[in-house]
């Protein structure tokens, strides 16, 4: 059998056996209380998460069919005002090129956003508001809170990709002002990829435009979700939703605020690492921004590369992730989301603290036992 190896990435994560044994079943039918239940309870144990009491429905999809779900039903035709300090958000835009009037604010990957300018396309009329939360590119916090403030100033829709925070930190979606706010399955939820939830605010169902796309029709889903039993439109991934429960059974057990605050600690423990080491963290904050707390954008050391690094890491039984397009070779990033803990980080520490100083790279100070120092 291959080796199992520990996944520390931003998505997909280690899945608790608990939620993987749940699939392990024969199939259900979809049109029955049984699955209603299953998708019921999935709702349930996610809207703490998202911080709403918003209707919530579930896509058979990754995170990105929400982020298209959110889009094409808010923004064709519409001016919509894109924020981009990394992939995600530059994702955002290219979907929003698709449906609507989109302009891209964006700012230099892991800076804050350029938020006068949001200012400003607001007062010149932009419709929709789209921005990624945690920026999982490079590592960074937007300030949901102050853009969902902008929005409501300005009577705009607000889309939220939640897909790397909720879940993984605090995220009061409602009080934000956000009108549609995603999550994907395989990222601090710690269940299998496949899922994406989406939740819809009144005011976003007031306004969903017409010719929304057929399988991403989000008022079939919402009309579904309110049969009893619940459904969806068409056949769902069932074995993914028997997980999803499972995952979200786990994080109502643990406590949504308890499960938030565990990925603050583990992150400050990478943190603590990556310093000790003598290694930047890759995000510029200020006020508003702040270190992602489910995955570290670390620079990468000098007088090593990227692949030796990460391929010594690996075969020290740990993945972890490079950086993305014009990143890549620049930053590696450590995720720290779902159901792991200290053991794990600690693992991940000590191979990428010995992988250093194989390839000669050694780090400043003990990064393992400064992580340690957060965990107990
Ligand atoms: C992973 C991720 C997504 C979705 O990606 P999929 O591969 O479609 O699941 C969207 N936004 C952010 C911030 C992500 O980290």
């Amino acid at each position: 059998m291959e080796k199992e190896l520990l996944l520390m990435l931003p998505g997909p994560v280690p899945v608790p056996e608990r939620v993987r044994l749940a699939m392990a079943r024969q199939a259900i039918n979809h049109r029955s209380p049984e699955f209603g239940e299953v998708y019921a309870d999935c709702v349930r144990c996610l809207k703490p998460a998202f911080g709403t009491e918003n209707d919530l429905v579930i896509l058979s999809g990754s995170g990105t069919a929400g982020m298209e779900a959110a889009v094409a039903n808010l923004g064709r035709g519409r001016k919509i005002a894109c924020l981009a300090n990394g992939k995600f958000g530059e994702r955002l835009y290219d979907i929003s090129c698709r449906y609507g009037e989109a302009t891209k604010l964006a700012s230099d990957w892991g800076t804050p956003l350029p938020l006068e300018g949001l200012a400003a396309s607001l007062e010149a009329g932009a419709e929709v508001v789209t921005m990624v939360h945690n920026e999982t590119s490079a590592g960074i916090l937007n300030p949901a809170h102050e853009v969902g403030k902008l929005c409501r100033k300005h009577d705009a829709l607000f889309v939220m990709d939640g897909v790397t925070s909720i879940g993984g930190d605090v995220v009061e979606a409602d009080r934000w002002g956000v009108d549609i706010a995603i999550v994907g399955s395989q990222k601090c939820l710690a269940a299998p990829a496949g899922l994406a939830a989406v939740s819809v605010s009144e005011r976003a169902r007031e306004r969903f435009c017409d010719s929304p796309p057929y399988y991403l029709d989000l008022a079939a889903y919402l009309r579904t979700a309110k049969k009893e039993p619940m459904e969806t439109p068409y056949t769902p991934a069932v074995p993914l939703f028997l997980a999803l429960r499972e995952a979200g059974l786990l994080i109502e057990e643990e406590g949504i605020e308890h499960w938030a605050i565990r990925h603050q600690r583990l992150a400050q423990a990478v943190r603590a690492a990556a310093a000790a080491w003598g290694l930047p963290l890759f995000p510029e904050t200020d006020g508003l921004h702040r270190y992602s707390n489910t995955v570290t954008a670390i620079r990468m050391p000098g007088g090593t590369t990227d692949s030796d690094l990460r391929g010594l890491v690996k075969r020290l039984g740990v993945v972890i992730a490079g950086g993305q397009d014009h990143l890549k070779g620049k930053i590696f990033r450590i995720g720290h989301m779902g159901a792991v803990n200290a053991p794990e980080i600690l693992a991940a520490l000590g191979a990428v603290q010995a992988a250093m100083h194989r390839l000669g790279c050694p780090g400043a100070d003990d990064g393992v036992a400064a992580a340690a120092a957060h965990l107990a």
